[in-house]
């Protein structure tokens, strides 16, 4: 596990917590794709950039947006 590269979100975001029911792949891969993957995952992941924004993160967002 390489905690440096895990989205600082990780906590309370619905995908990486598997509660996102939009989500069809495998949580894993999502995981690996966007949240564990340091910053090169994170800013390809919509959620991540809201909550960077500040916005509004709604619990169905998916990381495509
Ligand atoms: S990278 Fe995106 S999907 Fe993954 S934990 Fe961070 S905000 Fe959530």
């Amino acid at each position: 596990m390489h905690l440096g590269k895990l989205c600082k979100y990780a906590g309370e975001c619905t995908v990486y917590q598997d509660e996102n029911k939009e989500i069809e792949k495998p949580i894993f891969l999502v995981r690996n794709v966007f949240c564990n993957r340091g910053k090169k995952g994170w800013y390809n992941c919509q959620r991540f950039l809201a909550y960077e924004e500040g916005k509004d993160v709604p619990d169905s967002m998916k990381p495509q947006g």
